[in-house]
Protein backbone atom coordinates (compact mmCIF):
# COMPACT_ATOMS: atom_id res chain seq x y z
CA UNK A 1 0.00 0.00 0.00
CA UNK A 2 1.04 3.27 -0.68
CA UNK A 3 1.04 5.84 2.31
CA UNK A 4 0.04 9.32 1.30
CA UNK A 5 2.27 11.86 3.85
CA UNK A 6 1.00 15.33 4.38
CA UNK A 7 2.32 17.90 6.78
CA UNK A 8 -0.24 20.14 8.46
CA UNK A 9 0.16 23.25 11.06
CA UNK A 10 -3.04 24.80 11.21
CA UNK A 11 -6.73 23.31 11.62
CA UNK A 12 -7.65 25.94 8.56
CA UNK A 13 -5.32 23.98 6.27
CA UNK A 14 -6.96 22.48 2.98
CA UNK A 15 -5.77 19.19 3.57
CA UNK A 16 -7.61 18.67 6.57
CA UNK A 17 -10.58 17.93 4.49
CA UNK A 18 -8.20 15.01 2.30
CA UNK A 19 -7.15 13.01 5.73
CA UNK A 20 -11.33 13.52 6.31
CA UNK A 21 -12.15 12.05 2.87
CA UNK A 22 -9.83 9.07 3.36
CA UNK A 23 -11.10 8.27 6.92
CA UNK A 24 -14.56 8.56 5.40
CA UNK A 25 -13.95 6.27 2.60
CA UNK A 26 -12.78 3.54 5.37
CA UNK A 27 -9.29 4.26 5.33
CA UNK A 28 -6.98 4.65 8.27
CA UNK A 29 -4.83 7.72 8.79
CA UNK A 30 -1.71 8.15 11.60
CA UNK A 31 -2.76 11.44 13.00
CA UNK A 32 -1.25 13.88 15.73
CA UNK A 33 -2.54 14.26 19.13
CA UNK A 34 -1.03 16.16 21.95
CA UNK A 35 -0.52 12.82 23.45
CA UNK A 36 1.21 10.66 20.67
CA UNK A 37 0.19 9.76 17.02
CA UNK A 38 -2.81 7.83 16.94
CA UNK A 39 -3.78 5.61 14.11
CA UNK A 40 -7.69 6.78 13.36
CA UNK A 41 -9.88 5.09 11.78
CA UNK A 42 -13.79 5.48 11.87
CA UNK A 43 -15.02 4.14 15.54
CA UNK A 44 -18.56 2.80 14.55
CA UNK A 45 -17.51 0.54 11.70
CA UNK A 46 -15.76 -2.69 12.38
CA UNK A 47 -14.40 -3.23 9.66
CA UNK A 48 -12.07 0.17 10.02
CA UNK A 49 -11.49 -0.83 13.43
CA UNK A 50 -9.88 -4.69 12.34
CA UNK A 51 -7.72 -2.91 9.76
CA UNK A 52 -6.05 -0.65 12.74
CA UNK A 53 -5.64 -3.69 15.14
CA UNK A 54 -4.13 -5.48 12.03
CA UNK A 55 -1.51 -2.31 11.15
CA UNK A 56 -0.40 -2.59 14.17
CA UNK A 57 -0.38 -6.19 14.99
CA UNK A 58 -2.45 -5.50 18.25
CA UNK A 59 -3.87 -8.09 20.06
CA UNK A 60 -7.54 -8.46 19.67
CA UNK A 61 -7.95 -8.26 23.28
CA UNK A 62 -6.65 -4.82 23.80
CA UNK A 63 -9.66 -2.35 23.40
CA UNK A 64 -9.20 1.23 21.52
CA UNK A 65 -9.58 4.49 22.98
CA UNK A 66 -12.46 6.43 21.04
CA UNK A 67 -11.89 9.95 20.36
CA UNK A 68 -14.61 12.81 19.86
CA UNK A 69 -14.19 16.70 18.85
CA UNK A 70 -17.76 17.66 20.77
CA UNK A 71 -18.96 16.85 23.95
CA UNK A 72 -22.16 15.97 22.15
CA UNK A 73 -20.88 12.99 20.49
CA UNK A 74 -19.98 11.16 24.28
CA UNK A 75 -23.66 10.31 25.18
CA UNK A 76 -24.51 7.75 21.87
CA UNK A 77 -21.54 5.89 22.89
CA UNK A 78 -22.55 5.04 26.30
CA UNK A 79 -24.96 3.46 28.91
CA UNK A 80 -25.34 6.81 30.70
CA UNK A 81 -23.16 9.69 31.28
CA UNK A 82 -23.02 9.93 35.43
CA UNK A 83 -22.19 13.12 37.38
CA UNK A 84 -18.82 12.08 38.33
CA UNK A 85 -17.58 11.85 34.45
CA UNK A 86 -19.48 15.04 33.32
CA UNK A 87 -17.32 16.46 36.07
CA UNK A 88 -14.04 15.40 35.00
CA UNK A 89 -15.27 15.90 31.22
CA UNK A 90 -16.10 19.84 32.35
CA UNK A 91 -12.33 19.74 34.01
CA UNK A 92 -9.79 18.12 32.07
CA UNK A 93 -11.30 17.88 28.38
CA UNK A 94 -10.10 19.08 25.75
CA UNK A 95 -6.77 16.95 27.35
CA UNK A 96 -4.70 13.98 28.25
CA UNK A 97 -7.62 11.80 29.95
CA UNK A 98 -9.65 8.76 28.64
CA UNK A 99 -12.92 7.68 30.44
CA UNK A 100 -14.61 4.40 30.43
CA UNK A 101 -17.64 3.89 30.74
CA UNK A 102 -20.54 1.15 29.99
CA UNK A 103 -20.49 0.57 26.14
CA UNK A 104 -24.25 1.86 24.39
CA UNK A 105 -24.94 -0.83 21.40
CA UNK A 106 -23.45 1.43 18.77
CA UNK A 107 -19.90 0.43 19.85
CA UNK A 108 -18.34 -2.61 17.27
CA UNK A 109 -17.40 -5.44 19.43
CA UNK A 110 -14.16 -4.81 17.90
CA UNK A 111 -13.19 -1.85 19.83
CA UNK A 112 -13.93 -2.93 23.04
CA UNK A 113 -11.62 -6.43 22.92
CA UNK A 114 -14.83 -8.13 24.21
CA UNK A 115 -15.47 -5.64 27.52
CA UNK A 116 -19.08 -3.64 28.23
CA UNK A 117 -17.41 -0.49 28.54
CA UNK A 118 -15.87 1.60 26.19
CA UNK A 119 -13.43 4.30 26.68
CA UNK A 120 -13.49 7.94 25.20
CA UNK A 121 -11.25 11.46 25.29
CA UNK A 122 -11.54 14.11 23.40
CA UNK A 123 -7.99 15.80 22.59
CA UNK A 124 -7.04 19.10 22.92
CA UNK A 125 -4.57 19.29 19.54
CA UNK A 126 -6.27 21.48 17.43
CA UNK A 127 -5.56 19.43 14.01
CA UNK A 128 -6.87 16.38 15.74
CA UNK A 129 -10.06 18.09 16.60
CA UNK A 130 -10.12 19.08 13.25
CA UNK A 131 -9.79 15.92 11.66
CA UNK A 132 -12.26 14.75 13.91
CA UNK A 133 -15.45 17.19 13.09
CA UNK A 134 -14.03 16.99 9.13
CA UNK A 135 -15.24 13.01 9.32
CA UNK A 136 -18.57 13.70 11.89
CA UNK A 137 -18.02 10.39 13.47
CA UNK A 138 -16.07 9.60 16.47
CA UNK A 139 -12.13 7.85 15.53
CA UNK A 140 -10.65 4.89 17.38
CA UNK A 141 -7.46 6.00 17.69
CA UNK A 142 -4.68 3.83 19.39
CA UNK A 143 -1.11 4.96 19.57
CA UNK A 144 0.35 4.59 15.60
CA UNK A 145 2.93 2.24 16.35
CA UNK A 146 3.76 -1.43 15.78
CA UNK A 147 2.18 -3.20 19.31
CA UNK A 148 4.91 -3.44 21.43
CA UNK A 149 7.35 -0.62 20.25
CA UNK A 150 7.79 2.97 22.23
CA UNK A 151 4.59 4.75 21.23
CA UNK A 152 5.35 7.38 18.51
CA UNK A 153 5.92 11.07 19.77
CA UNK A 154 6.36 12.26 15.79
CA UNK A 155 5.44 11.55 12.41
CA UNK A 156 9.02 10.05 11.58
CA UNK A 157 8.36 7.51 14.41
CA UNK A 158 5.16 6.21 12.55
CA UNK A 159 6.85 6.43 9.24
CA UNK A 160 9.54 4.17 11.10
CA UNK A 161 6.91 1.42 11.83
CA UNK A 162 3.83 1.77 9.60
CA UNK A 163 4.65 3.58 5.99
CA UNK A 164 3.10 1.17 3.76
CA UNK A 165 0.71 -0.44 5.98
CA UNK A 166 -1.53 2.51 6.20
CA UNK A 167 -3.23 5.01 4.10
CA UNK A 168 -1.87 8.43 5.42
CA UNK A 169 0.59 9.97 8.10
CA UNK A 170 -0.17 13.27 9.10
CA UNK A 171 2.60 15.57 10.02
CA UNK A 172 2.49 18.53 12.34
CA UNK A 173 5.69 18.15 14.80
CA UNK A 174 5.90 16.93 18.13
CA UNK A 175 3.54 15.86 20.86
CA UNK A 176 3.89 18.24 23.51
CA UNK A 177 2.69 15.83 26.51
CA UNK A 178 4.57 12.86 24.76
CA UNK A 179 2.96 10.23 26.78
CA UNK A 180 -0.12 8.92 26.25
CA UNK A 181 -3.45 9.60 28.15
CA UNK A 182 -4.35 9.07 31.79
CA UNK A 183 -6.88 6.27 31.81
CA UNK A 184 -9.67 6.33 34.57
CA UNK A 185 -12.57 3.90 34.52
CA UNK A 186 -15.96 5.07 36.19
CA UNK A 187 -17.55 1.25 35.57
CA UNK A 188 -16.34 0.27 39.09
CA UNK A 189 -17.71 1.02 42.60
CA UNK A 190 -14.80 3.47 43.25
CA UNK A 191 -13.08 5.36 40.19
CA UNK A 192 -10.28 3.61 39.36
CA UNK A 193 -7.21 4.73 37.43
CA UNK A 194 -6.09 2.14 35.32
CA UNK A 195 -2.78 4.07 33.50
CA UNK A 196 -1.28 7.35 35.05
CA UNK A 197 -0.49 10.12 32.29
CA UNK A 198 -0.75 13.94 32.10
CA UNK A 199 -3.45 13.84 33.94
CA UNK A 200 -2.07 13.04 37.75
CA UNK A 201 -3.72 11.03 41.05
CA UNK A 202 -3.94 14.34 42.89
CA UNK A 203 -5.68 15.78 39.93
CA UNK A 204 -8.18 13.44 39.67
CA UNK A 205 -8.81 12.79 43.73
CA UNK A 206 -9.53 16.59 43.30
CA UNK A 207 -12.91 16.23 41.15
CA UNK A 208 -13.60 12.79 42.39
CA UNK A 209 -13.23 12.05 46.08
CA UNK A 210 -11.89 9.03 46.53
CA UNK A 211 -10.02 6.85 43.86
CA UNK A 212 -8.21 3.32 43.37
CA UNK A 213 -5.05 3.18 41.52
CA UNK A 214 -5.15 -0.04 39.89
CA UNK A 215 -2.00 -2.68 40.92
CA UNK A 216 -0.90 -2.83 37.60
CA UNK A 217 -0.22 0.63 37.43
CA UNK A 218 2.86 -0.33 39.68
CA UNK A 219 2.91 -3.72 39.26
CA UNK A 220 4.13 -6.75 36.92
CA UNK A 221 0.28 -8.74 36.80
CA UNK A 222 0.88 -12.78 38.48
CA UNK A 223 0.66 -15.23 36.01
CA UNK A 224 -3.04 -15.65 34.42
CA UNK A 225 -3.96 -12.54 36.67
CA UNK A 226 -7.23 -10.71 34.81
CA UNK A 227 -5.78 -7.70 33.73
CA UNK A 228 -8.58 -4.51 34.33
CA UNK A 229 -6.91 -2.63 31.53
CA UNK A 230 -5.78 -5.53 28.50
CA UNK A 231 -2.93 -3.36 27.50
CA UNK A 232 -1.06 -3.62 30.86
CA UNK A 233 -0.64 -6.97 30.39
CA UNK A 234 1.76 -6.89 27.28
CA UNK A 235 5.04 -6.28 26.68
CA UNK A 236 5.26 -2.33 26.33
CA UNK A 237 7.40 0.31 25.13
CA UNK A 238 10.33 -1.63 24.48
CA UNK A 239 13.34 -1.49 22.25
CA UNK A 240 15.88 -4.27 21.35
CA UNK A 241 18.05 -3.74 23.86
CA UNK A 242 17.86 -5.15 27.75
CA UNK A 243 16.77 -2.09 29.29
CA UNK A 244 17.69 -2.68 33.60
CA UNK A 245 16.68 0.40 35.92
CA UNK A 246 18.74 1.39 37.87
CA UNK A 247 17.35 3.35 41.63
CA UNK A 248 19.56 5.11 43.74
CA UNK A 249 21.76 8.59 44.14
CA UNK A 250 23.28 9.46 41.27
CA UNK A 251 27.14 8.93 42.61
CA UNK A 252 25.35 5.35 42.98
CA UNK A 253 24.18 4.76 39.38
CA UNK A 254 27.57 5.99 38.00
CA UNK A 255 29.54 3.78 40.57
CA UNK A 256 26.93 0.56 39.12
CA UNK A 257 27.74 1.69 35.25
CA UNK A 258 31.52 1.86 35.92
CA UNK A 259 31.80 -1.61 37.53
CA UNK A 260 29.04 -3.07 35.18
CA UNK A 261 28.71 -1.65 31.47
CA UNK A 262 30.24 -2.99 28.77
CA UNK A 263 31.45 -2.24 24.98
CA UNK A 264 28.51 -0.69 23.27
CA UNK A 265 26.24 -0.10 26.82
CA UNK A 266 24.26 2.95 27.03
CA UNK A 267 23.56 5.59 29.97
CA UNK A 268 19.71 6.44 29.46
CA UNK A 269 19.47 9.41 32.04
CA UNK A 270 19.46 13.14 32.52
CA UNK A 271 20.28 16.54 30.42
CA UNK A 272 22.31 17.59 33.44
CA UNK A 273 23.97 13.99 33.73
CA UNK A 274 25.91 13.30 30.55
CA UNK A 275 29.52 15.41 31.40
CA UNK A 276 29.64 12.88 34.28
CA UNK A 277 29.55 9.76 32.98
CA UNK A 278 32.20 8.25 31.17
CA UNK A 279 29.77 5.81 28.25
CA UNK A 280 27.57 6.80 25.53
CA UNK A 281 24.39 8.89 26.69
CA UNK A 282 20.93 9.03 25.69
CA UNK A 283 18.77 11.79 27.24
CA UNK A 284 15.76 12.03 28.84
CA UNK A 285 14.53 15.15 29.60
CA UNK A 286 15.52 17.11 32.76
CA UNK A 287 16.47 15.78 36.15
CA UNK A 288 13.54 17.75 38.53
CA UNK A 289 11.27 18.32 35.36
CA UNK A 290 8.96 15.09 34.71
CA UNK A 291 6.91 17.11 32.01
CA UNK A 292 10.27 17.06 30.21
CA UNK A 293 10.96 13.70 30.49
CA UNK A 294 6.92 12.40 29.52
CA UNK A 295 7.82 14.53 26.36
CA UNK A 296 11.11 12.29 26.01
CA UNK A 297 11.17 9.09 27.32
CA UNK A 298 9.39 7.42 23.93
CA UNK A 299 12.29 9.25 21.60
CA UNK A 300 14.82 8.35 23.83
CA UNK A 301 13.96 4.47 23.88
CA UNK A 302 13.75 4.64 20.14
CA UNK A 303 17.22 6.21 19.73
CA UNK A 304 18.33 3.25 22.24
CA UNK A 305 17.69 1.13 19.45
CA UNK A 306 19.64 3.61 17.02
CA UNK A 307 22.47 2.82 18.85
CA UNK A 308 22.34 -0.68 18.60
CA UNK A 309 23.06 -0.43 22.67
CA UNK A 310 23.26 -3.71 24.62
CA UNK A 311 22.36 -3.22 27.85
CA UNK A 312 20.80 0.47 28.92
CA UNK A 313 21.22 1.22 32.51
CA UNK A 314 18.07 3.81 32.69
CA UNK A 315 17.55 6.38 35.96
CA UNK A 316 14.98 5.70 38.08
CA UNK A 317 12.06 8.74 37.56
CA UNK A 318 10.66 10.49 40.30
CA UNK A 319 7.43 8.63 40.27
CA UNK A 320 4.63 11.16 41.63
CA UNK A 321 2.56 13.43 39.80
CA UNK A 322 3.24 13.08 36.07
CA UNK A 323 5.97 11.34 37.30
CA UNK A 324 4.13 7.90 37.92
CA UNK A 325 3.59 7.97 34.19
CA UNK A 326 7.46 7.84 33.40
CA UNK A 327 7.87 5.04 36.00
CA UNK A 328 4.94 3.36 34.78
CA UNK A 329 6.16 3.47 30.81
CA UNK A 330 10.13 2.92 31.90
CA UNK A 331 9.31 0.09 33.90
CA UNK A 332 7.20 -1.70 31.40
CA UNK A 333 10.31 -1.19 28.66
CA UNK A 334 12.68 -2.81 31.56
CA UNK A 335 10.09 -5.49 31.88
CA UNK A 336 10.03 -4.55 35.29
CA UNK A 337 14.23 -4.87 35.95
CA UNK A 338 15.00 -2.85 38.73
CA UNK A 339 17.97 -2.41 41.24
CA UNK A 340 18.64 -1.09 43.67
CA UNK A 341 21.92 0.91 44.73
P1 LIG B 1 -3.54 2.98 23.38
O1 LIG B 1 -4.73 3.01 22.51
O2 LIG B 1 -2.37 2.33 22.73
O3 LIG B 1 -3.25 4.29 24.02
O4 LIG B 1 -3.98 2.03 24.57
C1 LIG B 1 -5.25 2.19 25.17
C2 LIG B 1 -5.22 1.69 26.58
O5 LIG B 1 -6.51 1.85 27.15
C3 LIG B 1 -4.86 0.21 26.67
O6 LIG B 1 -4.06 -0.01 27.80
C4 LIG B 1 -6.24 -0.43 26.82
O7 LIG B 1 -6.15 -1.66 27.46
C5 LIG B 1 -6.99 0.62 27.63
N1 LIG B 1 -8.43 0.55 27.40
C6 LIG B 1 -9.11 0.96 26.30
N2 LIG B 1 -10.43 0.67 26.42
C7 LIG B 1 -10.58 0.07 27.61
C8 LIG B 1 -11.71 -0.47 28.31
N3 LIG B 1 -12.92 -0.45 27.78
N4 LIG B 1 -11.49 -1.02 29.53
C9 LIG B 1 -10.25 -1.06 30.06
N5 LIG B 1 -9.14 -0.56 29.45
C10 LIG B 1 -9.31 -0.01 28.25
MG1 LIG C 1 -0.29 2.02 22.65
Amino acid sequence: MKTLHFEIHSPENDDISKVASILKDGGIAAIPTETVYGLAGNALKGECVKKIYRAKGRPSDNPLIVHISDISQWAPLVKSIPESALALAEKFWPGPLTIILPKSDIIPTEISGGLGTVAVRMPSDEIAKAIISACGFPLAAPSANTSGKPSPTCASHVTEDLDGKIDAIVDSGECSVGIESTVITLATDIPRLLRPGGITPEMLTEVLGEIEIDDAVYNKLHEGAEAASPGMKYKHYSPDAKVLIVKGSFDNYKKYIEDSAEEGDVALCFEEEVKQLSIKCITYGRKDDPSSQAKNIFDALRKVDEEKAKTVYARFPENEGIGLAVFNRLVRAAAFNIIEV
